[in-house]
């Protein structure tokens, strides 16, 4: 049999991309690996779990073996890559060699751990995938005081969605405002007040040093000296491209897998989308470049060799208590304007010669986005 295509991954990346390579070949094997259980979940449900009250079974889309069939596939799971041989299309499982005709990195970005000095550093919980939720949902049963460290789009929405699991949230970074990387201050200032409007406690500045275990809980220290108690800590502190094996393998890296417009990396027949890869310079870690990526690479793959375009990309992050839609703007040039007030913000950035370059819109404003998407220009024409 001739060697298969092979994605290691069955995230959003992996299965879309696999799904988009079936409806135009449906008889090339194909074999997908993913070192966690391979049931298929929309990621971004994570943070909306709570409210919805949906535990990780209940965020589960299809089990691997479904996606098998569905997919004309083989799907091993619980398998980690520990190597790639490009010289002879061959990847590496422990002592396992598995050989390719095209091999897909699919295996996204892992979350940034901090040392945190203590006894309670097993009660740090990152959420990165499914099974790290049911991880979670397990540890706070039953508990009502949820530290969160970092007040990036991750961080806020999870802050949203505890409060609406009945949970007290406070939340502790490094930085001035919400989202700094994302936001305009006017619109971060719209959605922390939006959550401190349901009770959400912000710690902007400090950093978590210790976490101790006491008899009703947990003590956190923060850097500032504050003491803060809790029963259980979210880190959601940021997420990095997974590249190392990629380097180890010779493949050109940089923030992540560097591609070309066609998903290439600079070894023949290996590619890369999703959160682990860099298109042409851009790293993004949202399903909408992945879902353009998935499609492009899918023809190439097919054998129509077909190059991935991005038009205008805006985020709609999941504070329903203050909705927002951002698209910031590639680069720091632009000069930012802010109208509206209090929960309505709309702040646009746009260059000297008044094209529009991003924005970030709060509240009542969301309702411009699409008019504004119009003018925005494309991420990667
Ligand atoms: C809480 C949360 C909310 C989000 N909300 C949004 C949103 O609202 N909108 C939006 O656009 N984006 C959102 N995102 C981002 C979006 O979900 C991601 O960009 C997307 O899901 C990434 O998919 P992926 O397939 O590239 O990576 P992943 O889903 O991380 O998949 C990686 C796969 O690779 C496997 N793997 C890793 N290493 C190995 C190895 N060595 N061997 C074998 N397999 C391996 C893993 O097991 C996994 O199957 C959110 C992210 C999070 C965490």
């Amino acid at each position: 049999m001739s060697a298969p295509v092979v994605i290691i991954g069955t995230g959003l990346a992996g299965y879309n991309l696999a799904r988009e390579f079936r409806k135009l070949d449906s008889e090339t094997p194909l074999l997908l690996i993913t070192a966690d259980d391979g049931r298929s979940y929309s990621k971004p449900m994570l943070s909306t779990g709570f409210g919805k009250n949906k535990d990780a079974d209940g965020l589960s889309m299809a089990e691997p073996g479904a996606m098998a069939e569905q997919l004309k596939a083989e799907v091993r799971t619980h398998t980690r890559i520990s190597g790639i041989d490009a010289g002879h299309k061959r990847l590496w499982i422990g002592e396992e060699a598995v050989y390719y005709r095209d091999l897909i990195l699919a295996w996204g970005a892992e979350t940034v751990r901090v040392p945190i000095d203590g006894d309670g550093a097993d009660l740090v919980f990152p959420i990165n995938d499914l099974e790290d939720y049911a991880r979670f949902r397990a540890a706070a049963a039953g508990k009502r005081r949820v530290l969160l460290l970092g007040a990036g789009l991750i961080g806020c929405e999870f802050a949203n969605d505890l409060i609406l699991g009945g949970y007290e949230v406070q939340l502790v970074a490094p930085c001035e405002q919400v989202m700094p990387t994302l936001l305009h201050p006017a619109a971060a200032a719209a959605v922390q007040a939006g959550l401190e409007s349901l009770g959400a406690k912000f710690h902007l500045g400090p950093v978590l040093t210790r976490l101790q275990k006491v008899a009703d809980g947990l003590e956190a220290h923060l850097s500032d000296g504050q003491v803060i108690a809790c029963d259980v800590v979210v880190s959601a502190i940021g997420l990095r491209p997974r590249i190392d094996l990629a380097a180890a393998a010779g493949i050109q890296v940089n923030r992540g897998v560097m591609v070309d417009r066609q998903l290439k990396t600079s070894h023949a027949n290996i590619y890369a989308l999703g959160d682990c890869a860099e298109v042409d310079g851009l790293n993004l870690l949202y399903v909408m470049p992945l879902m353009s990526c998935a499609r492009a690479l899918a023809q190439t793959l097919a054998g129509n060799p077909t190059a991935v375009s991005y038009g205008p990309m805006p985020i709609t992050v999941k504070t329903p208590v203050c909705p927002l839609v951002v698209s910031p703007p590639r680069g720091s040039e632009g000069v930012w304007t802010v109208e509206g007030q209090g929960a309505d913000i709309k702040a646009l950035c746009r260059s000297t010669d008044g094209q529009l370059l991003g924005y970030a819109l709060t509240g009542a404003a969301v309702m411009e986005k699409l008019a504004l998407n119009k003018q925005l220009p494309a991420l990667l024409a």
